[in-house]
């Protein structure tokens, strides 16, 4: 293996504890590193941390986080090599990777060409049909018109959902309980998707009621080789949104990781991918499982693998835009699992920004704690709510629980409210703790009103 740094000096298009991630990855390879920054982060972990910053913009994300021309203007200047996106913001623009492509800095991820075929999510379904991974059921591509979309409707059966081909992060989808709702959900999601993604272009298919959400993380190198680091379960979510990841999946036998790794690996081929990426499968009550999207990019949750397989992704990423080969993942050992702490009310969910009069991160054996705030720092208004990623380890998923619970009561955060006190009701929650949850788990969970209980056992 070369084990020259693979690259002079990045820069990273990304703030928060992912910018974080991406130094450390970059300082450990001797790379050097140019964050970016708006002027509502200029007090930032990710600028004091990283060798040079460059200021690109005011607050809203449009001008400064997404600002692309500032940004290659940065890269320039500074002389970085290559850029890493991180997650969200233009992590999964092909417009931008291809702007890196003719500015001649590398943009570390996938090709322009697999961004924008796995961005149109009806494309990419189809294309996972014709390559023989089993896909949700549902509109081949996406709907041309009315007409068509109702006799389908009626073949797939109801409830059915609607999704935009370009949507993502939970967002523009619509389920349709019976036909008499469909041709009004139908034209309500086209505007949707107009308004937030530009497209008006939707896809149907099966819903499925209570489907477990299991995703298999994939390394792909340009020398052709393409692994499976396994998966990860993220089941438990709020409004399609994931709160927390575990692997291995509860309700996965080896059999069935051995199926669902062959088909992503078989996914990422037919994509000519290369880098990490992650393709995400719905499996219902019988153990089927079904493609739902492939993300082409780091995802939030990639601590999870990192832990199992003690496997640094992020480097992983880096060796591979350079044109490294990577090394085969190996053996993964025990039980990992993350949970989001976010700047939220712990049980209504609603954001809740301002200043950290207190912050104090658990440690000791099994904890990972993946933050870019600290004791004094402000959270922003203006991005996502995301203050820390605590994972927890073990050599079983009790152990991993246990700690995870045990770490939660340590993490002691001030002046704002977090979602600590609902993960630590889920850690100590028996059915939880018997890892037969769906999606729909978070929902009935907090019909039981959890925060009662919780205020008993504070007395007791
Ligand atoms: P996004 O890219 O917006 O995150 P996904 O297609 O990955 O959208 O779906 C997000 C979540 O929405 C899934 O994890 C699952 O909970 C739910 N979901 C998506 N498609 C279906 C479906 N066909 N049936 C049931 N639930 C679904």
């Amino acid at each position: 293996m070369d084990n020259s740094p693979p690259f002079k000096k990045v820069l990273v298009a990304n703030r928060g504890e992912i910018a974080l991630r991406v130094i450390r990855a970059c300082r450990e390879q001797g790379i050097r590193t140019v964050a970016i920054y708006s002027t509502a982060d200029r007090e930032s972990l990710h600028v004091k941390l990283a060798d040079e910053a460059v200021c690109v913009g005011p607050p809203e994300t449009n001008l400064s986080y997404r600002n692309i021309p500032n940004i290659i203007s940065a890269a320039e200047i500074t002389q970085a090599e290559a850029i890493h996106p991180g997650y969200g913001f233009l992590s999964e623009n092909a417009h931008f990777a291809e702007i890196c492509q003719s500015a001649g800095v590398i943009f570390i991820g996938p090709s322009p060409e697999s961004i924008s075929l796995m961005g149109d999510k009806a494309r990419a379904k189809a294309l996972m049909r014709e390559t023989g991974v089993p896909v949700v059921p549902g509109s081949l591509g996406a709907i041309s018109s009315e007409d068509e979309a109702i006799s389908l409707s009626r073949e797939i059966g109801y409830p059915l959902i609607i999704k935009a081909s370009a949507g993502g992060g939970g967002r523009g989808m619509r389920i349709v309980h019976q036909e008499s709702e469909f041709e009004n959900a139908l034209h309500a999601a086209q505007t949707e998707a107009f308004q937030a993604f530009g497209s008006k272009e939707v896809y149907i298919e099966k819903y499925f009621q209570n489907p477990r959400h299991v995703e298999i993380q994939i390394l792909a190198d340009a020398e052709g080789h393409v692994y499976s680091l396994g998966e990860r379960d993220c089941s438990i979510q709020r409004r399609h949104q994931k709160l927390v990841e575990e692997s291995p999946s509860p309700v996965l036998s080896p059999k069935l990781r051995q199926e669902m790794s062959s088909a992503a690996i078989k996914a990422a081929k037919a994509a000519g991918y290369i880098n990490a990426g992650t393709v995400e499968f719905l499996v219902d009550d019988h153990r089927n499982f079904f493609f739902i999207e492939m993300n082409t990019r780091i995802q939030v949750e990639h601590p999870v693998t990192e832990m199992l397989f003690q496997y640094d992704l992020v480097k992983a990423q880096i060796r591979i835009a350079a044109g490294f080969s990577v090394d085969p993942p190996g053996k993964s050992f025990g039980h990992a699992i993350e949970c989001r702490i976010n700047a939220e009310d712990p049980w209504t969910f609603a954001p809740s920004p301002g200043t950290l009069d207190r912050f104090l991160i658990p440690g000791g054996p099994g904890i990972r704690v993946d933050t870019a705030f600290y004791e004094g720092a402000t959270i922003p208004p203006h991005y996502d709510s995301l203050i820390a990623k605590l994972i927890a380890t073990g050599r079983t998923r009790q152990e991993a629980l246990d700690r995870m619970a045990r770490a939660l009561l340590e993490f002691e955060i001030d002046g704002i409210r977090t979602t600590i006190p609902f993960h630590l009701a889920l850690m100590t929650d028996e059915q939880f703790r018997k890892g037969t949850y769906s999606t729909g788990f978070v929902e009935q969970f907090l019909l039981r009103r959890p925060w009662e209980k919780r205020r008993k056992s504070d007395m007791a």
